[in-house]
C-alpha cells in the first residue's frame, strides 16, 4: 500500500512538528504512482504493510494579489491528486477566517479531508467536543482525529486511520 498525503493548515498549527516526528529517517520513494513537479515530498514514512508520501501543498492560503489566485488554483489541483488530505487546526485557536477560507478551498475537491486538532496537551479533554461539533458542522470530514504532534498522543492512531485509506 502506498499513497500521497498532503497537510494543509494555518501557519504554526504544528504540521512541520507533525512531520518532524513521523518521518524518523530518510528513505527512498518506491512508490510507482505519479508524482507531478507541483507536489513537493516532504518526507516518507515506511512501514512493511504502508509507504505514505507526504507532500507540501503551498499556497492555499489567502491570496494578496492576482498571482495568488493561480497559486491557490494550483494547490487546489493538488490536492485533487492525494490521497488523503490532513487539515490541521491547532485547538487552543478558535475557528478563524483562516479556517472558513481553507475550508471553501476544500468545497472543490473530493479527496477525503481527516481533521487534525493538534496540540491537545494544552487543552482539558472536555474542550475537544464543541470543537469537533462547530468544525464538522462546515465539512463532511472523513474521521477527526486529536493529536499532539509535541508529545506524540494519538500519532500511532493517526497512522493506522491514513494507511487504511491508502
Ligand atoms: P507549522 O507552521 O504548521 O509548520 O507549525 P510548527 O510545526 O512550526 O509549530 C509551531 C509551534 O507550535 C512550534 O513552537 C511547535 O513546537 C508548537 N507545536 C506543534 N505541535 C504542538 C503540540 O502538539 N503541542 C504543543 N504544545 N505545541 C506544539
Ligand atoms: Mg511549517
Amino acid at each position: 500500500k502506498s499513497g500521497f498525503i498532503s497537510i494543509i493548515g494555518r501557519p504554526n498549527v504544528g504540521k512541520s512538528t507533525f512531520l518532524n516526528r513521523v518521518i524518523g529517517q530518510k528513505i527512498a520513494i518506491m512508490s510507482d504512482k505519479p508524482q507531478t513537479t507541483r507536489n513537493k515530498v516532504q518526507g516518507v514514512y515506511t512501514t512493511d504493510e504502508a509507504q505514505m508520501i507526504f507532500i507540501d501543498t503551498p499556497g492555499i492560503h489567502k491570496p494578496k494579489h492576482k498571482l495568488g489566485d493561480f497559486m491557490v488554483k494550483i494547490a487546489q489541483n493538488t490536492l485533487k491528486e492525494v490521497d488523503v488530505i490532513l487539515f490541521m487546526i491547532n485547538v487552543e485557536e478558535g475557528l478563524g477566517k483562516g479556517d472558513h477560507y481553507i475550508i471553501e478551498k476544500l468545497k472543490g475537491v473530493k479527496t477525503p479531508v481527516f481533521l487534525i486538532l493538534n496540540k491537545i496537551d494544552q487543552v482539558h479533554p472536555d474542550e475537544l467536543l464543541p470543537i469537533i461539533q462547530k468544525y464538522n458542522e462546515l465539512y463532511p470530514f472523513a474521521a477527526t482525529v486529536p493529536i499532539s504532534a509535541l508529545e506524540g498522543n494519538n500519532v500511532d492512531q493517526l497512522l493506522g486511520l491514513l494507511k487504511d485509506r491508502l
